[in-house]
């Protein structure tokens, strides 16, 4: 067991892990990061919404982040993957893929979720080129033009109906969607329309999407949406007792408006821990939990000074 115990050991390294960590590095905290290196939008070239880097590639938001948190002195970066974590606050202990262990006073659980894509051909690599989630990040260049959104289940009528704030949208219902009373009079009021095929195939150029429907006919569209539901990229919430959220599409852990856990000691943030998934977001919220840590670190000392 090491003797070395670093103030927080941060699991996830990317915007919520890095700007969690950057609060407590300038507050003078020893901080770990262990990093697995897999952020979520690795798929795409270019990020979109995020203050002063709008259109600027994901990994350079991160590596330029990174290297500026790594030029303070008291952090410590582990490219590796945390497999395992135990204790109580003021001594965790994180194991990593590796094989080395870490102590830690604190936790900041930042390792985001991974997206479940339905089983459709060419979709998985089509994910970032043409195909997203989120028509703020990436509808906008899509120049207005003819918008596909392929139904995943409930939030479908909702999506296509957001969806059609950036384009001319068709729903393809996909097999997974059945659209109620309401949902058809909102679609014919804003020209959405809804077609019951099964979806094939996913191909194209950047820029050019093609879906080959059940029947083999192709249809051309200028960029194409689908809510996949997600899961926890790792258990560690659920090995130190974290409890976890349920949302429509995957469960988050629960936090509250500090981003602690239910466990003393233990934080989240990013979209581990919060459905509303951009870099902005996640930024904000890795704000926020860093210095909610850095407060109950400063609350454990002043504690023990008056015990
Ligand atoms: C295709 C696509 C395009 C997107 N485009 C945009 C966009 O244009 N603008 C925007 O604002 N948002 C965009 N997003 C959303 C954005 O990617 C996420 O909101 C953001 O990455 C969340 O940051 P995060 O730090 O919470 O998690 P992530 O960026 O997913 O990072 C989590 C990190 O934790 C690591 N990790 C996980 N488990 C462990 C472990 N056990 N041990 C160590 N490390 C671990 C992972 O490997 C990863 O490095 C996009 C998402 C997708 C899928």
């Amino acid at each position: 067991m090491p003797t070395t115990i670093h103030d927080v050991a941060v699991i996830g390294g990317s915007y919520a892990g890095i700007s969690a960590a950057l609060q407590l590095a300038r507050a003078r905290k020893s901080v770990l990061i262990i990093d697995a290196g897999a952020r979520r939008n690795r798929f795409a070239s270019h990020s979109h919404g995020f203050l002063g880097r709008d259109g600027v590639s994901p990994a350079a938001i991160a590596e330029e982040a990174k290297a500026q948190l790594l030029a303070y002195p008291d952090v410590v970066w582990k490219d590796a993957r945390a497999v395992e974590a135990s204790g109580e606050m003021d001594d965790f202990t994180i194991g990593d893929s590796m094989g080395d262990i870490f102590r830690a006073r604190r936790i900041i659980l930042a390792g985001g979720v991974e997206d479940i894509l339905p089983e459709i051909d060419g979709l998985s690599e089509q994910w970032g080129i043409n195909a997203f989630s989120c028509p703020y990040c990436h509808g906008y260049e899509m120049q207005r033009g003819r918008l596909a959104v392929i139904a995943t289940g409930l939030m479908s009528a909702q999506k296509a109906i957001m969806v059609s704030e950036w384009g001319e949208t068709t729903l393809f219902s996909n097999g997974t969607f059945k659209p109620q009373d309401a949902d058809r009079a909102e679609f014919a009021r804003r020209n959405i329309a809804l077609h019951s095929s099964l979806i094939r195939r996913v191909a194209g150029m950047p820029g050019a999407p093609v879906l080959t429907l059940d029947d083999g006919t192709e249809a051309a569209f200028d960029g194409l949406f689908v809510t996949p539901e997600f899961r926890l990229t790792n258990d560690i919430h659920a090995q130190l007792g974290c409890t976890v959220d349920p949302t429509a599409i995957g469960d988050i852990i629960k936090v509250d408006a500090m981003q602690a856990t239910n466990i003393a000691g233990v934080f989240a943030c990013g979209d581990a821990a919060n459905p509303m998934a951009t870099i902005a977001m996640a930024v904000s919220r890795g704000a926020m939990a860093g210095v909610a840590t850095h407060r109950s670190l400063i609350m454990s000392a002043a504690s023990d000074k008056a015990a």
